[in-house]
């Protein structure tokens, strides 16, 4: 680990695109409630957690005769609260103690905010659709505020136009080779989807097609080689699916009890994306790296106030 990166090195950020990001969270927020969304606070620590499809550190609080975990991401207890209300969101503090080797991707902090939405009974055409129009709105009301500054920051800034490409996985793939998703972000001028994710690509819970080879699920991939927005899709939610696919993935069943307990008892279908909000930031005001895109930014292998 580094020496501890100095208190000036995390205020380094510019004030407006402090403005810029709180702007973007509001627009947000206020779009969706506006769609009938209702916003829940945050979990942060709990004994389950998203496993994730690549490895990170352990971030694990002992307690008692139990353990916590600090959250990965809401994916869970998104499918929990279905029971309770058809449309939320939350503004969810996710760390993941990402190794050293991304430190320089400019896209990686060890903590960060997704804009974590889920909808009952919706399909991966309603997500797609929803967030299109979400982040039309939210940047038409940043060129109205922030014209000037942005145009100056960004010289490609523009209003995206809907609906989004649609770019199927195996057929990038292909064309392109393993490398195929900077590639495209690279040479795009507008975001678009990536569709039809590989099984072997993902976590259990995203929805298997009736192909069983690739997933009813999508990333949003920013143009000019900002690569990843966000990720979602259709969930699983029946008990047996569910099983099946953590068996094929090696997840650790015994950890994730709990939850299977409850997928038991019965949650919703659902559907829904996890945007990240430092990603966001960063691509509108055309930041070299993530960290200048919020105060007190945390890189992969640093440590940092
Ligand atoms: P994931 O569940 O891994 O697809 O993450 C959802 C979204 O969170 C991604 O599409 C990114 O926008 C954002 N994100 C994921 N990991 C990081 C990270 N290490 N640093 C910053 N943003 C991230
Ligand atoms: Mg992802």
């Amino acid at each position: 680990m580094d020496k501890l990166e100095s208190v000036e090195e995390g205020l380094k950020v510019k004030r407006e695109v402090l403005e810029v990001s709180s702007d973007l969270i509001s627009s947000m927020g206020q779009f969706l409630r506006k769609r009938g969304f209702i916003e829940i606070l945050p979990v942060v620590i709990s004994p389950i957690t998203d496993p994730l499809n690549h490895s990170v550190f352990d971030a694990g609080i002992e307690y008692y005769n139990g353990k916590y975990s600090l959250t990965k991401s809401m994916i869970f207890h998104k499918q929990l609260a279905m029971r309770i209300h058809p449309k939320i969101f939350s503004f969810s503090p996710n760390i993941r103690l990402e190794t050293k080797d991304k430190r320089d991707s400019g896209r990686h902090l060890i903590e960060f905010t997704q804009l974590d939405l889920e909808m009952r009974d919706a399909t991966r055409d309603d997500v797609m659709s929803l967030v299109e129009e979400m982040l039309t709105d939210a940047f038409e009301k940043l060129e109205e505020k922030f014209g000037k500054f942005l145009r100056e920051m960004n010289p490609h800034f523009s209003i995206p136009k809907i609906p989004f490409e649609r770019v199927k996985y195996l057929e990038a793939l292909q064309k392109y080779g393993s490398n195929f998703e900077s590639v495209l972000s690279e040479n795009a001028t507008q975001p678009f989807w990536l569709i039809d994710i590989h099984i072997d690509d993902r976590e259990f819970y995203d929805k298997l097609d009736d192909n069983g080879k690739t997933l009813r699920d999508m990333d949003l991939i920013y143009p000019y080689g900002f690569q990843e927005a966000s990720s979602g899709g259709e969930r699983e939610y029946e008990y047996e699916k569910i099983l099946r696919r953590m068996e094929y993935k090696g997840n650790d069943l015994e950890s994730m009890k709990w939850y299977l307990e409850e997928v038991k008892k019965g949650i919703p279908p659902s559907a829904g994306c996890g945007i990240g909000i430092e990603r966001l930031t960063r691509f509108v005001c055309n930041l070299d790296d993530i960290k200048s895109a919020r105060l007190f930014a945390k890189k992969p292998g640093e440590l940092a106030i």
